[in-house]
């Protein structure tokens, strides 16, 4: 079964998607979401602002799976996770030179420095977790991560 990037189940806490449109034709799973939307920014440590646009363009959003993944790191090191970049509009995408099918842009990626832990510490043990799948970029002062959907994609830069 092939699955392309936009394939992966649109679970985004986005002001977009999020809460479905069309919350009442839900039915029972309507309490679902008013749970979720209530109660997932009280269980982890990062806030939807920290994901936006640094455009100031007002996208804001943030796959379920990658913002669990980064909750993961803070709990594994202890110590606070610095989103420097995570979802980007097309504009601010290519200003600051991203890749064209940039992980950013599905709201699946951050650019992550855990304080007080050498970036190659949070490599070495993200390589460990993501292994066989998502996306893991290295480099000297920070670490890209996604929960892309296909191929796994390892690089540094
Ligand atoms: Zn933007
Ligand atoms: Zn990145």
């Amino acid at each position: 079964m092939g699955r392309d990037l936009n394939d992966k189940a649109p679970f985004f806490i986005s002001s977009n998607t999020y809460p479905p449109p069309d919350l009442a034709a839900l039915g029972p799973r309507r309490g679902f979401w008013l749970w979720l939307m209530i109660d997932i920014w009280q269980q982890v440590n990062f806030s939807r602002w920290e994901f936006r646009c640094r455009d100031g363009c007002g996208l804001d959003s943030i796959d379920i799976e990658t913002l669990m993944l980064l909750q993961e790191v803070r709990d594994h090191f202890g110590q606070p996770v610095k989103i420097n970049s995570a979802h980007r509009c097309p504009a601010h995408n290519a200003s600051i030179g991203g890749k064209p099918q940039s992980q950013h842009l599905y709201a699946r990626a951050a650019d992550i420095v855990v304080l007080r832990v050498p970036a190659i510490q949070v490599q070495a043990w993200l390589s460990q977790r993501m292994a066989r799948k998502w996306g893991l970029g290295c480099y000297a002062g920070f670490t890209h991560v996604d929960t892309r959907s296909g191929p796994p994609a390892r690089w540094s830069g």
